[in-house]
């Protein structure tokens, strides 16, 4: 496979990271992951608007975004499917191991390839997936897209543990997103995703559902709510890059709705899939 590694385009045996890059010592990087639906990527600037919001976020000055998506052209031009998904990482690059930051001049590492995505599970689609509510132990700048994603691994692994395909983070009572994904209620035709703040990812998906929402005159509010809320929710259901639109028919064993993927989840799926030429 080809990969994008700092500038060009080299197959990815070539690849060679140092043991003394700060991503592998630290964590101290962020990345993206852009879908592409028909061989074009989804929603390109507002990836690129958010990489530049986190990379300030970690103070990285220097990365060229325009170099970035001539690489990501390229990586695409290589790409010989219709879908997949693009993962893009940028760490503070490699100098020897001390928590100040190295020098001025030390190049960020910077690698990117698109691979396949897994095949939609439509059967997971129309029934829904289970999932659990676990306490939000993750730090206070969740809006920075870091690399650093020990709390989601464990969450995500504590879900698996228990046959669950996902966990829904919580603070103080009120539900913040899930381990790599947005969540949204429905509850009487109203919609209700969490308010961007420092405490969860503003995700791009979420975004655009807004929008599909607003068209659709789907009434929507973004306001915290709180787990005995998602509880007794019509509907739940998580959004994402990969995730697109799933909905979720249990949460801590509690049956949400009828059991089954509810007609604002099918909605947004549609309205979604239509602005990415996905034909349903
Ligand atoms: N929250 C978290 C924690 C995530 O990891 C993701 C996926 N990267 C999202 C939300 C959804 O963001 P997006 O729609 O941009 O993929």
């Amino acid at each position: 496979m080809q990969v994008y590694w700092n500038g060009s385009l080299v197959d990815e045996s070539a690849v060679r990271i140092s043991f003394d890059d700060r991503g592998f010592l630290f964590g101290d990087g962020v990345y993206e992951v852009v879908r592409v639906y028909h061989h074009q990527f989804f929603e390109w600037s507002r990836h690129m608007a958010r990489l530049e919001r986190s990379l300030r976020g970690i103070a990285l000055p220097g990365v060229d975004l325009a170099a970035i998506t001539q690489g990501a052209d390229r990586l695409l031009e290589q790409f010989p499917e219709a879908d997949g998904a693009l993962y893009l990482e940028i760490t503070r690059g490699a100098y020897p191991r001390a928590h100040a930051f190295p020098p001025d001049g030390t190049k960020p590492t910077v690698l990117m390839w698109i691979r396949p995505v897994p095949a939609r599970n439509m059967d997971a689609w129309h029934d829904g997936v289970s999932v659990m509510t676990t306490y939000d132990d993750r730090w206070a700048k969740v809006w920075i897209k870091t690399i650093g994603l020990l709390p989601n691994v464990l969450a995500k692994e504590q879900a698996h543990r228990q046959g669950l395909f996902d966990a829904i983070f919580v603070r103080d009572g009120m539900v913040t997103e899930a381990t790599s994904s947005n969540v949204f209620i429905a509850q009487n035709g109203q919609l209700m995703t969490a308010p961007v703040t420092n405490y969860i990812l503003p995700g791009i998906t979420r975004e655009v559902l807004l929008e599909e929402a607003q068209r659709l005159q789907l009434p929507v509010v973004q306001q915290p709510f709180s787990v005995e809320a998602l509880k007794a929710a019509d509907e739940v259901f998580l959004t994402g890059t990969t995730t697109e639109v799933l909905p979720v028919t249990k949460v801590d064993g509690h049956l949400i709705g009828t059991g089954h993927a509810g007609p604002i989840a099918r909605m947004l799926l549609d309205a979604l899939w239509s602005r990415a030429g996905v034909v349903s």
